[in-house]
């Protein structure tokens, strides 16, 4: 779509991953005018390094219906775009100690209140459905058949698609330098050097989005922090077939995929990476962190990946992957407005989830922001929630709080589900 005349919008989105697309797409569905721009190229960030995978189990009910309507959401964009990105692969998780079989039925108690399929499987089922996984220290095994996997650019590429279809016009290399604000209402951005205006502006801008956040002097409490994933080169012994199911280990803090004939697994570490994004160059790629195999969490990530995968070895051929997440200090998204400036929507904060939640919460702004109506419980999800909480404008506690619940991710045991 060519620049609107007088650089006029109907809402402007920093930042073109997952996130900010989606909210693109769908605004410019409902007939809005949207500029989407970025510091560097389209979904060049997080999107681009992340694994891809599609779970829908979460702690409470609400969450596990959020990503049910995401999953939905998107098979239905792929039906209106005859194009198909999803692999609904199904996903087991694992239970190898008494204390993570009770935390995996409290998780499959919640999966079905909120009406998601899932059932227990047998070792033998199990091991008919990743016939490369060790089952022999399972106790309790959950297999949920509708989750699956996909290669996130295609699906930033899905959005892409389908904001060139409408009225989105897409600017990369592009760096918001500028809210501007007047009158407590934003007006639009200043961005490479030209004024851009919109009487709603929307910060989808990642792990960057504390730091476009304080543009407009608002402290919002999202912090970066690493994430490392391999993908290992097809071993002719062990073939993982494009179609077996994602894994969930909790215990030993791994999860995995099919990727490319081989096998793509990550870890969740209890001591990530942490990163001050205004520390990095303005240039600064995402893609070109570059692992070290003797990084402590690679080391891990090998170490644990061979318990429940007994092939795998160092020594293997294998790429490393790294980038950067972007942690609440609750590990839920951080959406809509904070008082004070009227139009300024945030849309950050969705750790390792913002690629499956990315359909859903696409709808869930457009509709907070041309209907002011919350789509999924605003408790949960709302920008301002930690306003009463002056500690959350202290950097280091914000870095602080996000590692935590990073490394609780997968480290600490959930609590049973009449507690959550
Ligand atoms: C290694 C890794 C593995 C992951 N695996 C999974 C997974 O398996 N499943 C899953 O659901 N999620 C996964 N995630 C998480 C997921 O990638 C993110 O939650 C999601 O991509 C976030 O999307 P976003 O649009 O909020 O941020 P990003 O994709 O980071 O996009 C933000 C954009 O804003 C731009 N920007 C920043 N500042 C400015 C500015 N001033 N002006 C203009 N533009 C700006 C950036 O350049 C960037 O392109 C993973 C993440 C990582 C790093």
């Amino acid at each position: 779509m060519p620049a609107a005349a007088n650089n006029a919008y109907d809402a402007i989105i920093i930042g073109t991953g997952v996130a900010g697309l989606s909210t693109a797409m769908q605004l410019a569905a409902r007939g809005k005018r949207v500029l989407a721009l970025d510091r560097r190229g389209i979904s060049s960030g997080a999107t681009r390094q992340a694994s891809g995978l599609l779970g829908q189990m979460r702690s409470t009910v609400a969450s596990t219906r959020l990503l049910m309507d995401s999953i939905r959401t998107l098979q239905e964009i792929e039906r209106l775009l005859g194009q198909q990105v999803y692999r609904q692969t199904g996903s087991i998780r694992v239970a190898q100690t008494p204390e993570r079989a009770t935390e995996l039925r409290g998780h499959v108690e919640v999966a079905r209140a909120a009406g998601l399929k899932v059932e227990f499987i047998d070792r033998d089922r199990a091991t008919q459905l990743m016939p490369y996984l060790r089952t022999d220290d399972l106790l309790e095994i959950a297999w949920c058949p509708e989750d699956g996997y996909l290669n996130p650019p295609e699906l930033a590429e899905l959005y892409h698609e389908a904001c060139k279809a409408t009225a989105v016009h897409l600017r990369d290399f592009c760096p918001v330098t500028e809210i501007v604000v007047s009158g407590g209402s934003v007006q639009g951005v200043v961005a490479g050097g030209e004024t851009f205006r919109a009487p709603v502006v929307v910060n989808a801008s990642g792990a960057w989005s504390y730091l476009v956040a304080e543009q407009a002097k608002q402290p919002l409490p999202t912090a970066g922090i690493g994430h490392y994933y391999y993908t290992l080169a097809p071993v002719a012994e062990h073939p993982v077939d494009a179609n077996s199911p994602t894994l969930r280990d909790r215990e030993n803090l791994i999860y995995s995929r099919p990727a490319a004939g081989g096998l793509r697994v990550g870890i969740y570490e209890l001591e990530p990476d942490q990163y001050d994004m205004e520390s990095l160059p303005t240039d600064f790629e995402m893609s070109s962190l570059v692992p070290k195999a003797d990084h402590p969490s690679v080391v891990e990530l090998i170490e644990k990946s061979a318990v429940r995968f007994p092939f795998v070895r160092p020594d293997l051929p294998m790429t490393l992957h790294t980038g950067i997440m972007s942690f609440t200090p609750d590990g839920d998204p951080l959406l809509g407005e904070f008082a004070g400036i009227g139009g300024l929507y945030h849309c950050a904060g969705f750790g390792g989830h913002g690629v499956v939640q990315s359909p859903a919460i696409g709808l869930a702004m457009a509709e907070l922001i041309l209907d002011g109506t919350w789509r999924y419980n605003p408790d949960e999800l709302e920008a301002d929630r930690f306003f009463d909480m002056p500690q959350m404008r202290d950097r280091a506690t914000v870095k602080a709080r996000c590692a935590q619940v990073y490394a609780d991710y997968y480290g600490k045991l959930s609590p049973p589900p009449a507690k959550r």
